[in-house]
């Protein structure tokens, strides 16, 4: 094996977190000669969507926002809200736009190594971050890493995924509301579980519907196909359509922490780094303002850093929605209900994105059954 690379910076991994945070460099004022940047594949598929809301002042990405809405319709079988976003926008990016956008800018700027291998082994040594590919290793003070990850599964945890599969449909009889995308449409069959309907006009005739799942597995993907079918059929009432493209994926809801196995010279980032929220499964959001707090920490002094971590009050409440939804003593269709329809939507919208006041937080909480939520708090305090 040759001898080891140096560079300022390792990215490892060219998915979301490790593009948006070649971004937020490009960007900044921090200072560095070389960067490699790494991952397994080309990125040059689409192979999802990231929708997430934001104040107008957050200008990410502006110029491949796919549709950008300043309200969306929350639905239950007999509940049915159009919901006023202000001063929030509920914003969608193509996969595929955003790894082109990052890609070609990266290309463009000389002090970024692309470089298209498997990773091996992260480790830290001798105050160096050390990445091991096929047929090369390389080095630096930091390794930001969002392709390796490692959870920390304990038995009384509750690991659950959010779960989907989402067919582009072309419908050319039906008229898609372009002003209005579905957040979640809970009037199909709950089973037991959390179900629910996600759909993102894409054109007149097109729409991207996702049919989602939070439990603890994923579920066969006949059932996904016959639950998209049924409710494009006849929730919708479509008769003719066309599938042109298939999402399908999980993110992880989970109490079980995503750890750092690989010592001090690595920050995990994007899922790895526990960017996923995991009450919701939103991560696109919190994936970015940990990119700016890296470069925040890295604009003050580029060899000291903290890797960003999730908020206690937050990863507290997210357990207890977890272990409610667990508990089964009531229903998730309920608790979306209950928070869509007594809660204001910007303080709703701030919650979920974890920028409230603690007076904030207990409007939300006051909007849901206390008594199960109340027990569940309980457990989860003492649990941990
Ligand atoms: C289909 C789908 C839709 C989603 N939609 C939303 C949404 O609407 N809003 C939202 O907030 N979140 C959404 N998420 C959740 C989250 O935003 C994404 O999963 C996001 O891509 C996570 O970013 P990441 O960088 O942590 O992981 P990834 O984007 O998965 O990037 C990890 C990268 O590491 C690479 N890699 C892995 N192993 C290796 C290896 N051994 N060697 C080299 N490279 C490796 C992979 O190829 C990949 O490119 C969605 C997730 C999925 C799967």
């Amino acid at each position: 094996m040759s001898s080891r690379i140096s560079y300022d910076f390792i990215i490892a991994g060219m998915g979301c977190a490790g593009l948006s945070l070649a971004m937020h460099l490009i960007n900044s004022k921090v200072k560095f000669e070389k960067i490699l940047i790494l991952d397994k594949e080309l990125k040059n598929i689409n192979d999802r969507t990231w929708c997430f809301w934001t104040k107008e002042k957050n200008d990410w990405y502006n110029s491949i926002i796919f549709n950008k809405w300043d309200s969306f319709i929350f639905k239950s079988n007999d509940f049915e809200k159009k919901i006023k976003l202000s001063p929030y926008f509920y914003c969608m990016i193509k996969g595929i736009d955003f790894y082109s956008y990052c890609i070609d800018a990266i290309k463009k700027d000389k002090r970024f190594e692309i470089v298209t291998d498997s990773i091996l082994n992260i480790k830290s040594e001798n105050d160096l971050g050390i990445l091991t590919c096929s047929n090369q290793t390389y080095q630096s003070k930091f390794i930001f890493n969002s392709a390796l990850r490692t959870q920390q599964i304990k038995s009384n945890h509750i690991n659950y995924l959010q779960h989907f599969k989402g067919w582009l449909i072309e419908a050319p009889d039906y008229v898609f509301d372009l002003n209005n995308p579905v957040f979640m449409d809970f009037s199909v069959e709950q089973k037991n579980d959390c179900r629910f309907i996600y759909l993102i006009p894409h054109s007149k005739h097109r729409a991207l519907i996702e049919y989602t799942g939070f439990s603890p597995n994923i579920i066969d993907d006949d059932e996904y196909n016959h639950e998209l079918n049924n409710y494009i059929k006849n929730n919708l009432s479509i008769k003719d359509y066309r599938i042109i493209e298939t999402e399908k994926g999980s993110i992880p809801m989970a109490e079980s922490k995503f750890i750092n196995n690989f010592g001090k010279n690595v920050i995990n980032v994007g899922t790895a780094g526990g960017s996923s929220k995991p009450s919701t499964g939103f991560t696109f959001y919190f994936i970015q303002k940990n990119c700016q707090d890296i470069i925040y920490q890295l604009e003050k002094n580029a060899n000291k850093i903290i890797a960003p971590s999730r908020s206690k009050k937050y990863l507290f409440y997210d357990s207890v929605l977890l272990n409610v939804i667990n508990n089964k003593k009531t229903s998730p269709k309920k608790i979306f209900v209950d928070l869509f329809k007594k809660n204001l939507p910007i303080n709703l919208l701030a919650f979920l994105n974890e920028e409230t006041t603690f007076i904030k937080d207990l409007k939300i909480m006051n909007s849901v059954e206390k008594l199960v939520f109340i027990k569940s708090a309980f457990k989860v305090f003492f649990k941990n």
